[in-house]
């Protein structure tokens, strides 16, 4: 027996009380201990919330409120969709049970005390036997989580059930015309699966300035099931991505160790490795948020590293990326700032002059000349002032833990060839299953 397929199948015949949400009078007072705990916060996650509307809505529109449970005839089903400003209490009194059924079923043993933490959006059943005793509560937390107590012999207990989902691959593919965002919508992908789409290919595609019209995408990726049916989506576990004529393919992989990450046919990390030190000279300052600056003699922190080196020392590009901007900025002086994927950026500051063709929107590679050594702006003398930031915040470029980018060892290639080598399959399985469909919409 299923209890929880039965739960989703009986959500959308149950009438929801959509008026009678928050108790007036608030009833008997809760124990003491417990009141405060029992107050309903908004949840901060729940799987099936978004379709929490129409079920509401199927709801509504349903016939009366108790139905027998058809894997256990005995028991009596009432169940409650609970909104913000419910309480433990409110919701027991509504089941027809006062305080006293209330504390001995969340003082009973196991998990049975978890029932005081409820969220808006989950749903609430309180089972009743042929006497009108309370004989079993299930709180469904989201498609996948419930609690589920019941009386036994010595009283209540309780116990968490997590269900797996069932994962079936699935494919989405599209052609660019405006955004990613537009076509992959339009391919049927939520967003945040586009945005792991971005963030795989994003140290080598700008997906603002890079894309252009007629680029493709073609993505294999987990739908999760219940109960035959999907309600969300997984990971990538492959993607092709085809920038003006150029195939870009990437294959989720999952070492020896359990370390999954994006990888190239070849097996090249997806992400793109960064130098320690973009410059070969001596560190004159280090970073240090409690700085008292040179210059100002107030204390200001040093959010970089700063290297003594003759004017004109060549300044390498700490990683691929591109120029976010090229030119002067108030003390930093002479500056370039790097974009490097989805969330870092580098800054190298009180140039002499810039590198050969650096300016806003140039493409950079790893330890490509951006620019020279001078003492533009507010310095006491020529050195480089190099920041590493991580969405934005200040890093300590020197200790800072790199993105992984090593590509797959010697010692592990058989492996991850004979792995990789199904899911390429897969991929094209997919891609020839596309190409057929669309000959046979042409003829
Ligand atoms: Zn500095």
């Amino acid at each position: 027996m299923s209890p929880s397929s039965d739960v989703e199948a009986k959500r959308m015949s149950y009438p929801v009380d959509l008026n009678q949400g928050t108790v007036s009078g608030a009833g008997a007072p809760v124990a003491a201990s417990s009141a405060d705990q029992n107050v309903i916060e908004q949840a901060p996650e729940t799987s099936h919330s978004d379709n929490a509307v129409e079920q509401a809505l199927a709801a509504t529109q349903a016939p009366p409120a108790t139905i027998a449970a058809p894997e256990a005839p005995n028991i009596q089903w009432q169940e409650f969709r609970i909104k913000s400003g419910d309480t433990l209490s409110s919701l027991f009194k509504k089941a027809g049970f006062n305080d006293g059924v209330m504390l001995s079923v969340i003082h009973g043993e196991g998990e049975a005390d978890k029932l005081q933490r409820l969220y808006a959006g989950e749903d609430i059943r309180f089972g009743l036997n042929d006497e009108g005793d309370l004989v079993a509560i299930e709180l469904q937390r989201s498609r996948l989580e419930s609690l589920k107590i019941e009386k036994t012999e010595s009283g209540y207990t309780g116990e968490t059930e997590v269900r797996e989902p069932e994962i079936r691959p699935a494919f989405a593919a599209g052609a660019i015309d405006g955004s990613l965002y537009l076509a992959a919508r339009e391919a049927g992908m939520d967003d945040r699966l586009t945005m792991e789409l971005a963030g795989i290919f994003g140290w080598d595609i700008d997906f603002v300035y890079d894309v252009r019209k007629g680029d493709r995408f073609e993505v294999v990726y987990e739908q999760l099931y219940i109960d035959g049916e999907e309600f969300s989506t997984g990971r990538i576990l492959s993607a092709k991505f085809t920038n003006r004529g150029e195939e870009n393919i990437a294959l989720l992989y999952t070492d020896s160790n359990g370390e999954s990450d994006y990888y190239t046919p070849e097996g090249q990390s997806m992400r793109k490795a960064f130098l320690r030190v973009p410059i070969n000279a001596r560190v004159s300052s280090p970073f240090n948020l409690q700085r008292r600056h040179p210059v100002l003699d107030i204390v200001r922190p040093h959010e970089g590293t700063d290297y003594a080196a003759p004017p004109g020392t060549p300044i390498k590009a700490a990683g691929n990326g591109r120029v976010k901007f090229a030119g002067w900025k108030g003390g930093y002086g002479r500056t370039v700032v790097l974009q490097h994927g989805d969330n870092i950026s580098t800054l190298y500051a009180h140039m002499s002059r810039l590198g050969k063709g650096i300016k806003n929107g140039t493409r950079v590679k790893q330890g490509q000349t951006i620019g020279h050594v001078g003492s533009s702006g507010m310095v006491t003398g020529p050195h480089l002032h190099y920041e590493f930031r991580v969405n934005g915040v200040a890093k300590n470029s020197r200790t800072i833990k790199l993105p992984d980018a090593q590509p797959i060892p010697k010692s592990e290639m058989a492996r991850f060839k004979r792995v990789t080598s199904q899911s390429l399959a897969q991929l094209n399985v997919f891609l020839e299953s596309q190409n057929q469909l669309a000959l046979a919409t042409d003829n």
